[in-house]
């Protein structure tokens, strides 16, 4: 027998587990732009008249993102949604990533700007590994630095006042996990920076979708046709992560809520740990003027180390 909606008794598609919905399509859109404006709204990450810089990356979190955005948005008229890609240059990943967010962002009559590494730094994150010594770290560590610059760099240009990420709860439960085992929880203070707090020099970074789930991202994509890209990264092999993720799948499975009960454990961290240092410092590196906690930023020490190899 097909299950019903618990909403409104039409055909069910998907088993939301953490609130035991079982949700029809109209439904599952419905509360998934709900959760995201309760989400937007609790963290006052967004407001009436923004130019909000939106990062697709061709992926399949950052296709939600920007519908759900888009849908949200239509009822704020002064409101902006400027799409942007950062480009790292991994051949055959995310240029057929970029044809994918194409698509996605020209369905919503808006147009992508694309930002390289090439661009910015010089160097693809290709020629970056095939140049790298055997002692080197692995690619994420530097992909993960010159990307937040890139992302900061492209929100600069396109005069944004925010950038909106597609992070989502699974990913976010993750970093949480993993700085709590590595004992740096004023990363985490740092990461829910409230907008209202900004550091001189950055734009504001807000993540919409983080209290929806990876199995709520991939029903809505599904059911709603959204174009994206669903091929793994050839350096995506953080083994660290994967054993944190692999933990809080099995514990999400056997006890559904697990997380969303450490994602607002870490807001509460965050929040008493914002409040207990109000006036963290921030330097500006002594080579590029970029906000810093150390005398050269990491960008900078990165491209010093390019340079050596
Ligand atoms: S998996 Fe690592 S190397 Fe690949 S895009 Fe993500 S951060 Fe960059
Ligand atoms: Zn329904
Ligand atoms: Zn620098």
């Amino acid at each position: 027998m097909t299950p019903h909606c618990t909403r409104c008794g039409a055909p069910a598609v998907y088993l939301r587990r953490y609130t035991s919905e079982r949700l029809c399509v109209s439904c599952l859109v419905s509360t998934t732009l709900n959760r995201v404006r309760r989400t937007i709204n609790r963290h006052r990450m967004l407001r009436p008249d923004d130019r909000i810089a939106v990062a697709v990356s061709g992926g399949k979190d950052s296709a939600v993102l920007l519908d759900v955005l888009c849908r949200i948005e239509e009822k704020f008229p002064r409101a902006e949604l400027v799409p942007f890609t950062v480009d790292e240059g991994i051949r055959g990943y995310r240029d057929a990533a970029i044809d994918c967010a194409k698509a996605l962002v020209m369905g919503h009559g808006l147009t992508l700007r694309v930002f390289s590494f090439e661009e910015l730094f010089g160097i693809t994150l290709d020629t970056l590994v095939a140049r790298r010594p055997p002692h080197a770290l692995g690619a994420c560590s530097y992909c993960g630095v010159l990307r937040r610059r890139a992302m900061n760099h492209a929100a600069t240009v396109l005069q944004a006042d925010v950038v909106a990420t597609g992070h989502i709860m699974d990913d976010e439960t993750q970093t949480v996990l993993m700085n709590l085992l590595r004992g740096d929880p004023y990363r985490i203070a740092r990461n829910y920076r409230p907008r209202s707090r900004p550091v001189p020099g950055l734009v504001s970074r807000v993540k919409p979708i983080m209290e929806l789930s990876e199995r709520d991202v991939v029903a809505y994509a599904h059911h709603l046709s959204l174009s994206y890209h669903s091929f793994p990264c050839p350096y995506a092999a953080e083994a660290y992560r994967s054993d944190v993720r692999r933990f809080l799948n099995h514990m999400e499975h056997r006890h559904p809520g697990t997380m969303l009960a450490v994602l607002h454990s870490a807001e509460s961290i965050a929040a008493a740990l914002n409040a207990s240092s109000p006036n963290m410092s921030v330097l500006r590196c002594e080579r590029c003027g970029a906000p810093t906690s150390v005398s050269v930023c990491k960008v900078c020490s990165i491209l010093d180390s390019i340079r050596s190899w």
